[in-house]
């Protein structure tokens, strides 16, 4: 955290009483792992999170990073009263919360007019995109508002709705599984309104769309049409209501969910889309698309003598003709080529797929074209990144391997930003300290990403190689290029590696979240989007660099990597509390395996063994030097010197601070409080 934050806002509940802090302790708990007793124990750690949870106090930093375990019920923390209160106020002075994160973020950014991120990670379920809205909520309410901007703030509301009715599903994790990646710039202008915004989507999770695992659903918009639909909207498109009439909604046999009114969502999602400015003729064109993919999944082929497809009937057809609005010929002439049964629904699939994910990247560039700032001023911004969290189904396939392997460069990231870029200040400063051992995930990284060798090239070669290629032709490859990697286990190796056996269809990776076994079943297919090659090439659209879907993931990753790197970085780190959504329940199991593997012990290990704030001499000087008569009005000679004879005078003892090359490093907040409660007073 930089010195302003903690700057900033002093006064508005005083000064932190640490003796209240103390006595409240036991039935509360610490609310910073900083300040907590036991030092660095695993046990103490989570007894902590749990005291905290038991009471509803779901939320504790280490430092100024957050965590978050999700609670599975409604708290009384989201109001607008709370808003207020956190508005301006440091860390320390309030109980850890969401919107204190964000209020700091947004004080740094325009005190020092600098780009800011706040990334979100966490597991499937663990309350990731609860906590994005919640951020995004806070800037739209709290921020300075006129009547002009207060469109673009609705906009930006409102485009979680719709983002989640087209991008989330029900999963055996998540009721509202992201199904896609989120990365969303929100923009300021040197007010500090929210001026604009924007997004970037990655990789949705087309599969679904033709397929869903027992236990899931299609993405909501689907059941939330046939649901809400009006009447005559449902006449227009053709459509039935009944989710079961439609072969791509039965699959994961549970259209209705609990915890989900479609009926109600489509209101929501309609409102939304006209705030976002979609008008009747948008509107009924996404519709439109939408019902077609339900009536292309009831097109039924049939075999003739030799095998081949055959259509009994065209009415399904002439339906997802005419609400794509187009000639009949079109789609006919590509259903009619003499393919085989199993062929023929393939190909069916494919276009289900390419029209729905074609679809939701329309609808990101429309809503962006809404949010766009259209004055040139320079504005800061604060990104938001709400991506997929690490998963392991029972069956985990190309999707799973992509989400889990962005989690690894995610992991990578924040080792980058803090970890390692913590040790290297102590050392480019000169300062001595115990050197912290943590995990280093970038050999995982590598052996997923790695030019020529990793298993992402692999898979590519296999793609593109002419002939006989196929998913275990693939698996083979692998074998033969990382048997020896000790990430990687397949059949042939699991007993050497780890004692569980595997199936031969499968590879295992040991990442960093612990190991998740893919089945490579579909692997090929799903990286080459062949299919939707061919579709493009009929349609006419040009191919101009392709890449295969694996590759140009990596590469949208990489980009999101220099995007972030140029920013200053905030963290939420969000725990999921038990595996059955249960409320108040607290599985310590889970949550010590999490805190595990995203390296929070770690995280409070170099926070403790290092110094809470750092500042450069300068500006150390400039600010305190009314502190101490040597200092005042002005120091003749070097800065470094000058901070030294100031904090002896304030009675800093020398475990309490370290001088450094170029800044001083300071051990403890309270420390720095009391300095900055003496410039107050003197002030
Ligand atoms: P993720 O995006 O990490 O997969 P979500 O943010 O969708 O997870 O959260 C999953 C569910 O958990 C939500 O639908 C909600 O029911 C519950 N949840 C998450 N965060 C909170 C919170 N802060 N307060 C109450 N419930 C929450
Ligand atoms: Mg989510």
């Amino acid at each position: 955290m930089s010195f302003s934050t903690w700057q900033k806002g002093k006064g508005k509940l005083g000064h932190l009483d640490l003796e209240g802090a103390l006595t409240a302790r036991d039935r509360v708990g610490i609310q910073d792992f900083v300040l907590l007793d036991a030092h660095n124990s695993e046990t103490a750690f989570l007894d902590n999170l749990k005291k905290r949870f038991s009471e509803d106090l779901i939320y504790t930093y280490i430092g100024t990073l957050l965590i978050s375990v999700n609670p599975y019920k409604e708290l009384d923390i989201y109001n607008k009263k709370h808003m207020d209160l956190y508005m301006g106020v440091n860390f320390y002075e309030l109980p850890p919360h969401i919107y204190a994160l964000a209020d700091n973020a947004y004080h740094t950014m325009l005190t020092e007019g600098n780009n800011h991120f706040i990334l979100i990670s966490g597991e499937s379920g663990a309350g990731k995109t609860e906590a994005s809205k919640k951020i995004l909520q806070y800037y739209a309410v709290s921020c300075p508002s006129s009547a002009l901007l207060d469109t673009v703030r609705d906009r930006m509301l409102m485009s979680n709705p719709v983002l989640e009715a087209f991008g989330n599903a029900k999963t055996l994790k998540n009721d509202n599984s992201s199904r896609f990646g989120k990365y969303m710039d929100i923009q300021f202008d040197r007010q500090g309104d929210a001026v604009g915004g924007h997004i970037l989507s990655y990789l949705l999770e087309k599969s679904r769309v033709v397929h869903q695992n027992h236990g899931e659903r299609n993405f909501h918009i689907f059941y939330q049409l046939v649901e809400g639909g009006e009447e005559d909207l449902l006449r227009q498109l053709g459509l039935e209501r009944d989710t079961q009439h439609y072969n791509y909604l039965v699959g994961g046999e549970c259209a209705n969910v609990s915890s989900i009114n479609d009926k109600n969502d489509w209101k929501t999602v309609k409102n939304a889309l006209s705030v976002i400015h979609f008008d009747e003729s948008d509107i009924e064109h996404l519709f439109g698309v939408i019902a077609s993919v339900l009536h292309l999944g009831n097109v039924h082929f049939d075999g003739d003598t030799k095998g081949y497809a055959v259509l009994n009937s065209n009415a399904e057809l002439r339906w997802v003709s005419k609400v794509l609005m187009l000639s009949n010929s079109d789609l006919g002439f590509q259903v009619m080529c003499p393919f085989m049964v199993d062929h023929a629904v393939y190909v069916r699939d494919a276009l289900a797929k390419a029209i729905y994910g074609r679809t939701f990247t329309w609808l990101v560039n429309r809503i962006n074209e809404s949010l766009e700032n259209q004055d040139s001023t320079r504005k800061t911004v604060i990104g938001l990144l709400d991506i997929y969290g690490f998963e392991v189904f029972y069956v985990n396939s190309f999707e799973q391997f992509c989400i889990n392997y962005c989690n690894e460069k995610l992991q990578q990231l924040f080792i980058q930003l803090t970890l390692k870029a913590e040790q290297e200040e102590y050392e480019a400063e000169g300062i001595e300290w115990e050197p912290v051992q943590f995990f280093n995930n970038k050999i995982i990284c590598d052996l997923v990403e790695e030019k020529y060798r990793g298993i992402i090239s692999v898979l590519d070669e296999e793609c593109l190689r002419p002939g006989d290629a196929t998913d275990l032709t693939f698996l083979e490859k692998l074998e033969e290029k990382m048997g020896n990697h000790p990430h990687f286990v397949t059949h042939k190796l699991a007993d050497k590696k780890t004692r569980k056996t595997l199936d031969r269809g499968d590879f295992r990776l040991l990442h960093y979240a612990g190991e998740v076994t893919y089945c490579v079943v579909g692997f090929i297919d799903k990286n080459n989007d062949l299919l939707y090659r061919h579709i493009k090439e009929v349609s006419g659209l040009k191919l101009r660099d392709y890449a295969e879907v694996a590759t140009q993931f990596k590469n949208s990753l990489l980009e999101l990597t220099e995007i972030l790197m140029a920013k200053e970085a905030w963290y939420v780190r969000c725990l999921k509390s038990n595996d059955n959504k249960q409320s108040g329940k607290f599985d310590d199991v889970l949550v010590r395996h999490q805190v595990k593997y995203l390296g929070l012990i770690e995280h409070l290990r170099v926070r403790r063994a290092g110094f809470a704030y750092r500042r450069r001499y300068e500006e150390f000087l400039k600010r305190y030097k009314p502190l101490c008569p040597d200092t005042w009005p002005h120091w003749r000679g070097v800065a470094a010197d000058g901070v030294e004879t100031l904090v002896k005078h304030l009675g800093y003892q020398p475990d309490e601070y370290k001088m450094g090359r170029t800044k001083i490093f300071i051990r403890y907040a309270r420390t720095l409080f009391a300095t900055e409660d003496a410039f107050e007073i003197c002030k």
